[in-house]
């Protein structure tokens, strides 16, 4: 009775809540982060990091101070995105985070490897420490907003983080295959296993708009998102087009400039 999920803020006295508090990891002293939003996806290819690149641009762009935690350690695409090629450097306090061009605070395991190109063939419990430690050794300083690239699926260093970080809520991005219910589904169970509140989904990749004939297609099949949402009483932030410009932009490092009124409108959802 009385739970509000946020054992730091919680007054009731339950067994899972003190459970739950002592597996946090603690955040790195010199920083204070208001709220951390975990991008979340079932499987790979969808748009994962696309989407946490645009919100965290966005959200940035409406002043708030924004961070993006690349927890996807064996795929990090992140820095890329945003054309970060620096290493991260240290100081006495910890890891220092890298800068995109408009000021959103970076980590990523690929700001750490010689080359970007290296691969990172590590176990589970290994890449789990690192995604903990980008939390207690990072100087983060002030954030209003993080927004953590999740690993696809709901493996084990998923349920590592959502057990150590202290999770607000859950962004979900899945694209309008028929087999993609089942993976929001598995996604859904695994948040509410885990106590943590599903902010709302995003279908990307949702329609293609033909540049000559301005007909819309669905290239994926027709989608059912309303239909998995109302069943799974999911609120649905944003359906994104598939857009080159979108594609081009990553490539080219330049995510920041991203600008698209379905994601502003979820931005100003999920504040
Ligand atoms: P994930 O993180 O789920 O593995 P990514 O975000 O890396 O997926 O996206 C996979 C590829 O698809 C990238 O090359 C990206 O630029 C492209 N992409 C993602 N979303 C879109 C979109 N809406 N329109 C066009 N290309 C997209």
């Amino acid at each position: 009775m009385g739970c509000t999920h946020d054992c730091s803020s919680c007054a009731s006295d339950c067994k899972t809540g003190s459970e739950n508090q002592s597996m946090k990891t603690q955040l790195n002293k010199k920083s204070k982060v208001r709220k951390v939003i975990a991008v979340v996806s079932g499987k790979g290819g969808v748009g994962k990091s696309t989407v946490t690149a645009m919100l965290a641009s966005a959200m940035n762009r409406e002043g708030f101070s924004t961070a993006v935690l690349d927890a996807d350690i064996t795929g990090p695409s992140i820095p890329k995105m945003f054309g970060i090629r620096d290493r991260a450097l240290g100081s006495e306090d910890g890891i220092l985070p890298a800068y995109t061009e408009m000021g959103i605070k970076v980590m990523s395991v690929n700001l750490l490897l010689e080359n970007d190109t290296d691969p990172v063939v590590w176990r589970g419990p290994v890449i789990s420490g690192t995604v903990n430690q980008f939390w207690s050794d990072v100087v983060w300083g002030d954030v209003d907003y993080m927004f953590v690239d999740m690993p696809p699926g709901t493996g084990d260093v998923a349920l590592t983080v959502f057990q150590s970080l202290p999770i607000d809520g859950i962004v979900i991005v899945t694209s309008p295959q028929q087999l993609v219910s089942m993976i929001v589904e598995k996604a859904v169970n695994m948040a509410e296993m885990m106590n943590i509140p599903i902010i709302g989904v995003i279908e990307n990749m949702s329609k293609f708009r033909c540049p000559e004939c301005g007909r819309e297609h669905s290239i994926f099949g027709e989608s059912r998102l309303e239909e998995t949402a109302n069943r799974l009483g999911l609120q649905i932030l944003a359906k994104l087009p598939i857009d080159s410009e979108f594609a081009k932009l990553a490539d080219e490092g330049k995510s920041e400039l991203f600008v698209c009124p379905e994601i502003d409108e979820a931005v100003n959802k999920i504040k």
